[in-house]
């Protein structure tokens, strides 16, 4: 089994980070010419699911592969699309083999509390699902300046022109971008990137530009360390003691209704369904999807303030297992919280890369049981979910700052960075625990 390393960026290097500019809508002047790009995107489409199955089954990824399937597009979409379908065998292949990787942890986290004799009656063995390979619904192509080319306009009425390569060989088809002031302000003095992405939704095609920025890392390397522990009841908790976004109070009432909906529609498509009734209610929750959207945004709230508030530091934060996740939300939804969760630490990733700030990913493996103080890591310091109290020498605080110090202390914890699992990290601690005993004169 691979593992997953340390990614530790370094301070003063440069990063380059891709800046999206969101969204513009092609302007349907000549409904033919949309009809052209649609007739391109079914082709497109299909081949590109064809290699997304072969690079996730028989072959691996390989975004320079030689052609192999069948096609009516031309060489060079045909190459776009294997670039593309690589793409997404690889972020699906290391998205399962985290997954998997998780589910050991989750495995061994099992047989230690059944050992220990703390599991719940209701805890079953945790099983493996294996994946199934992705199906592209959604057409999206993302493609480079060989098949779609972006060239400012001369005239007045549109910015630029997109001139995209069609089914019909040594035929372009021209498409006029029309941006809206906030686009032309996003996009002032910036170099856009020529490749560009197009997407076909239900209320037409979208056109993504972006363009890319240098971030230079700005943090000391002897900047103060901040620990960020993540979580349901504050989604950040810093070891300085401060906690940003929650999950209970309004979030929460708002996901009970939610799921107090779905039940009800799934109750009344049940009943319909009995009664012979063929076209049943939808049962996708559009309200879900805006819940999900609220959550995150709340996220990015949270984050964004937690960086505004340390400008001089630079932040040690978790590397969330499945385990961990399920630890943290227990008794609770886990898929819902644990999706959130996840979120968290992508967006603290992002605002650090954005401001230039050094932010370090550390293994979380019991760092919410052990005591900040004596190191003893045990699932009874743990009295409730917001109190930490150590069995041992009697340490109480929030059980929140006490994971975030201990998070903090990780970064440069080289000894426990090389721990291969969570047996390892915890021999680790309670060996830190006997010398700590030793040092201070315990029994
Ligand atoms: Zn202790």
């Amino acid at each position: 089994m691979k593992q997953r390393r340390q990614k530790r960026p370094k301070p003063g290097a440069p990063q380059r980070i891709t800046k999206s500019v969101t969204h513009i809508r092609l302007i349907e002047v000549n409904p033919g010419k949309l009809a052209t790009l649609d007739a391109l995107a079914s082709v497109y489409l299909a081949l590109c699911q064809q290699y997304v199955t072969l690079f996730c089954t028989d072959e691996s990824p390989d975004k320079f592969r030689a052609p192999c399937f069948p096609t009516m597009l031309s060489e060079r979409w045909h190459r776009v699309a294997i670039q593309q379908a690589s793409g997404i065998a690889q972020s699906w292949r290391s998205n399962r083999a985290n997954a998997y990787q998780d589910y050991l942890d989750d495995l061994a986290n099992y047989y230690e509390q059944q050992k220990e004799g703390v599991l719940d009656a209701s805890a079953k063995e945790p099983t493996w699902k294996e994946w199934d390979v992705p199906t592209l619904q959604q057409v999206c192509i993302q493609a480079n300046a060989n098949v779609v080319v972006l060239e400012p306009s001369q005239d007045s009425c549109f910015d630029y022109w997109l001139k995209i390569s069609t089914l019909e060989h040594y035929k372009r088809t021209l498409v006029p971008v029309k941006f809206a002031d906030y686009h032309r302000q996003a996009l002032e003095g910036k170099a856009i990137n020529t490749s560009v992405t197009l997407n076909r939704r239900n209320d037409g095609w979208w056109l993504t530009l972006s363009y890319d920025e240098v971030v230079t890392i700005q943090t000391e390397p002897d900047a103060p360390i901040v620990g960020v522990d993540v979580g349901i009841a504050n989604f950040l908790t810093t070891s300085t003691g401060q906690h940003y976004g929650t999950f209970n109070g309004k979030l929460r009432e708002r996901q009970r209704r939610d799921r107090e909906k779905r039940r009800r529609k799934h109750k009344l498509r049940k009943c319909l369904e009995k009664k012979g009734v063929e076209k049943l209610p939808s049962t996708s929750s559009k309200s879900g999807q805006r819940l999900a959207r609220h959550v995150r945004q709340e996220i990015n709230r949270a984050v964004n303030q937690c960086f505004a508030e340390h400008p001089e530091a630079q932040f040690a934060y978790e590397r969330l297992s499945v385990a961990a996740m399920k630890f943290k939300a227990r008794a609770m939804n886990a898929y819902l919280y644990a999706s959130n969760l996840a979120h968290i630490p992508r967006q603290i990733a992002w605002n650090a890369a954005k401001r230039g700030v050094l932010a370090t990913r550390v293994k979380s493996a019991y760092s919410s049981q052990e005591c900040s103080v004596c190191h003893y890591p045990d699932r009874a310091n743990r009295p409730d979910q917001q109190t930490f109290c150590c069995v041992v020498c009697g340490y109480q605080a929030h059980a929140d700052i006490n994971a975030a110090t201990n998070i903090e202390r990780r970064l440069g914890d080289v000894e426990l960075q090389a721990c291969e699992d969570r047996k390892e990290i915890k021999a680790l601690l309670l060996r830190r625990h006997e010398a700590w005993k030793k040092l201070n004169g315990w029994p």
